[in-house]
């Protein structure tokens, strides 16, 4: 029988590969006990405080047990406007345990988590690694059946998708709803054309075409992609990386899902010109842990890829351009798609951010430099060498050049990936998905802006409406109060916790929107909102914190007649305070009657 200790021994004495031993004990035990801890820390040659810090810090990873089978529900906004309340009701039953808790039997364990990729067929789950889609109440209840009698999750899934989801190494039942294929990502392209090119020329030429085809990174924040290789190649290093950040963790985003089944060798291809322009040898894929599912078959096109001579020794024949690719798997956090949380978690560590300068392009991965490109960006790239500058910035618009894919989900009828010329009017792609008659569009995530009908004009491009590719519908019956309350959720659920601004500022935030939703504030209420929004968008450390108040700014915005609705106005109204009530947790959590109680009695 393999033992914790089997496990431990069998990775190298390696802190980064801390993450990997960790996640083998997990998916072996269920759990990471003290033990393992122990044991795994003595391994490393790290303190037990690194160890359970790791553990503690990634939503797929437990001190305690999580049951020999666990459930991860998604709990994104899409999936419960899918149903996902019935759906978990019905996993509740059929285990005897609410989410968060393990079966008396501890055969299931029930556990919510943020957006896993799937927002096109919610509601979703994870199960023992296996993604399931589209489920409903009976589904939920034949799983946990199935589980108890030994049938293990990759045996219950009855059909599989399309494309590659149908092959061997990925028989999984996700869907590509590829709806609309455009030029440049589902162009006709001849594997390999991009980077043969590349080598041909010199690397700064080849930055120089990157440079003069616009291309800005397609993640969100829009940066430059040939200057951030320029400053990268620009450093005086001995080793350079580049790591693809294939972490989407955005609610609504799953287009990299796709890219990453059907164009994984335009992806890698993207890569190597990448390595080729900064003088790097290795690449690093970054792949979130939701998509573990995908990594089989990631790892079979790269070897196909070393068969034909695109990667490895003499990459597409260049002699002095030696260039692999290894792949790293996250652990569930959504921090780490920020790309210096994305390095100390692909170095092993906790997911944090780190402070900048320096950049990643200076001391990046291992402290070398490193450009951190996202996944649509890299494969752009391989297109923009095999097509030429020109030809790509004769797409999009001035500023904005170019396709964005979208992954478009919620109230429509077409729910999908479409590729589309930036510049294209919201309104026309509601037209495109179904979705006549929306309330709202919420375009980039919960982190970026809730649109209402009388923004439908608007542009999706860098210079109007920027997006990392979330766009979802909301129709004409749904509650944007509800909406707004699962985007703060889901910020208090993943601030890292190291800046007080995001860590507390939230939760305030957060409590102060729920007195306003629930009918209890005032105007002065939605004045704080405004100024608490704008202090934690100003005094916060990285990206997460400067977009955590999107949901209520942009909503108090686009909806200031929904606000004004709720609000209590008049003499008659004296907003109450419950101390006993207001106590009660911080008491529980010191084991300690409130004393209040009797000064309030008295
Ligand atoms: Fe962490 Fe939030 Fe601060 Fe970013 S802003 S470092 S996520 S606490």
């Amino acid at each position: 029988m393999t033992t914790e200790k089997d496990i431990v021994l069998k990775h190298p004495k390696d802190p980064a590969a801390l993450l990997d031993v960790i996640r083998d004990v997990q998916s072996r035990f269920g759990q990471v006990s003290d033990e393992a801890v122990g044991r795994i820390a003595a391994h490393l040659k790290l303190s037990e405080a690194e160890v359970r810090g790791a553990v503690t810090f990634y939503h797929f990873f437990s001190l305690s047990p999580r049951g020999a089978s666990t459930v991860y529900l998604n709990d994104s906004i899409t999936s419960r406007m899918a149903g996902r309340t019935a759906v978990a009701q019905a996993f509740e039953q059929e285990a005897g345990c609410r989410f968060g808790e393990v079966s008396a039997d501890g055969t299931v364990g029930l556990f919510p988590t943020s957006c896993i990729g799937m927002n096109d067929q919610e509601p979703s789950a994870i199960v023992d690694g296996v993604v399931f889609t589209a489920l409903t109440p009976d589904k939920a209840r034949a799983i946990v059946r199935g589980l108890r009698a030994g049938t293990p999750a990759r045996d219950q899934v009855a059909s599989f998708g399309d494309g590659a989801n149908q092959s061997d190494l990925v028989r999984a039942m996700v869907v590509n709803n590829i709806r609309r294929r455009g030029p440049v990502l589902f162009g006709a392209h001849e594997s390999g054309a991009g980077l043969r090119k590349a080598v041909s020329m010199t690397p700064e030429k080849v930055i120089d075409e990157i440079k003069r085809a616009s291309l800005l990174g397609r993640g969100g924040a829009g940066f430059p992609t040939g200057l951030k290789w320029e400053f990268c190649r620009r450093e005086a290093a001995d080793r350079r990386f580049v790591v693809c950040n294939a972490d989407e963790g955005e609610p609504g985003t799953f287009k990299d899902r796709v890219i990453l089944t059907e164009l994984p060798a335009l992806l890698f291809e993207g890569m190597a010109i990448a390595g080729y322009a900064i003088g790097a040898k290795t690449g690093v894929l970054y792949l979130r842990s939701e998509y573990a599912y995908l990594r089989a078959h990631l790892e079979s096109v790269l070897a196909g890829m070393r068969r034909q001579g695109l990667l490895g020794k003499k990459a597409a024949g260049a002699a002095g351009f030696d260039f692999d690719i290894v792949v790293k798997s996250g652990a569930g956090a959504y921090i780490c798609g920020e790309e210096s949380a994305l390095l100390e978690s692909a170095e092993g560590k906790r997911g944090e951010p780190r402070d900048r300068p320096p950049f990643p392009v200076q001391t990046g991965y291992l402290n070398q430099p490193t450009t951190v490109n996202n996944v649509e960006t890299l494969a752009t790239a391989a297109r923009i060498m095999a097509e030429g500058a020109a030809w790509f910035k004769a797409l999009g618009t001035t500023q904005s050049a170019g396709t964005k894919l979208l992954s478009v989900s919620g109230d429509c009828s077409r729910p999908g990936v479409y590729e589309i010329e930036y510049g294209l009017p919201i309104a026309d792609l509601l037209d495109m998905a179904g979705g006549a008659g929306a309330k709202a569009v919420q375009v980039g995530g919960p982190s970026g802006s809730c649109v209402a009908p009388a923004g439908f004009g608007r542009k999706i491009d860098f210079s109007d409406l920027a997006t990392g590719g979330s766009v979802i519908v909301f129709g004409p019956d749904r509650d944007i109060f509800e909406v707004v309350s699962n985007f703060m959720e889901f910020f208090v659920d993943e601030s890292c916790g190291w800046c007080v601004p995001c860590r507390a500022g939230n939760v305030l935030l957060k409590k102060k929107f729920e007195k306003v939703a629930r009918g209890l504030g005032t105007a002065s209420d939605l004045r704080d909102l405004e100024d608490w929004g704008r202090l934690v968008k100003s005094t916060s450390r990285c990206g997460l914190g400067q977009t955590s108040p999107n949901p209520i700014l942009t909503t108090l915005k686009s909806f200031p007649e929904l606000y004004a609705a709720k609000i209590r106005t008049g003499e008659e109204f004296v907003p109450e305070f419950n101390l006993e009530e207001a106590v009660q947790d911080g008491c529980a959590a010191a084991h300690r009657e409130p004393e209040c109680k009797e000064s309030l009695d008295e």
